[in-house]
C-alpha cells in the first residue's frame, strides 16, 4: 500500500497562495456564467498563467468531459513543450477527479496544487446527477503512475467552498 501523504499548505509560497484563490475566482465566475463553480490555470515557474479554464460539462454547449483541469492541462500541452510542462503548477479550485489526474499525468504537467478536496466536495455534491463525484484522491491515481506528480491540498477549502453553497440542492 502507498503511503499517501496530507500535505496541506506546507511548501506554498505567495504566488502559490494568489495563483490558487486566482482559480477559486474563476470558479465563481464560472457559476455566474450559469456553469459549475470549477475553474482551474496552468501557471509555469516564474507564475505566468499559460492556460486557465472554467467548467463547461453540461451540452449542448460542453460535454461531460470538459471538466476545468483537463481543459487547462490540455491548452497548456499545446503551447508548451514536455520539459517546460514539468515545471508548470495546474491551480485548481477542488481536487482533480481520476479523470482530470490522468490528463495532469499524461500532459506532463509536474505539479498539483488544489483547494477543496474531493472528500469535501462530495459532501458538497452528494450523488448530484450533474456530478456525482468520486470518492477517490487524485494522489492515489498518481502513485500507480510512472512520473512523479507533486501534489499540495488541500488549502483554503473554506475559500473554495464559498461558491458551491446552494449549487447542489
Ligand atoms: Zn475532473
Amino acid at each position: 500500500m502507498t503511503r499517501i501523504t496530507e500535505l496541506s499548505g506546507a511548501g506554498l509560497s505567495p504566488l502559490d497562495l494568489a495563483l490558487l484563490r486566482r482559480s477559486i475566482a474563476l470558479s465563481d465566475e464560472s457559476r455566474a456564467r450559469g456553469r459549475h463553480p470549477f475553474a482551474a490555470l496552468v501557471a509555469d515557474a516564474a507564475g505566468h498563467i499559460i492556460a486557465s479554464a472554467g467548467n463547461n460539462s453540461m451540452p449542448p454547449e460542453g460535454d461531460p468531459t470538459q471538466h476545468a483541469e483537463l481543459v487547462a492541462a490540455a491548452q497548456a500541452a499545446r503551447v508548451l513543450p514536455p520539459e517546460q510542462l514539468a515545471g508548470c503548477t495546474l491551480y485548481t479550485s477542488a481536487e482533480p477527479c481520476c479523470m482530470c489526474a490522468g490528463a495532469v499525468y499524461w500532459t506532463g504537467i509536474g505539479r498539483v496544487v488544489y483547494a477543496l478536496s474531493e472528500h469535501k466536495l462530495l459532501g458538497l455534491t452528494g450523488d448530484h446527477p450533474e456530478n456525482p463525484t468520486f470518492s477517490l484522491p487524485c494522489r492515489e491515481v498518481f502513485a500507480r503512475g510512472q512520473r512523479k506528480v507533486e501534489v499540495v491540498g488541500p488549502v483554503l477549502e473554506d475559500e473554495a467552498a464559498a461558491p458551491h453553497a446552494g449549487f447542489w440542492q
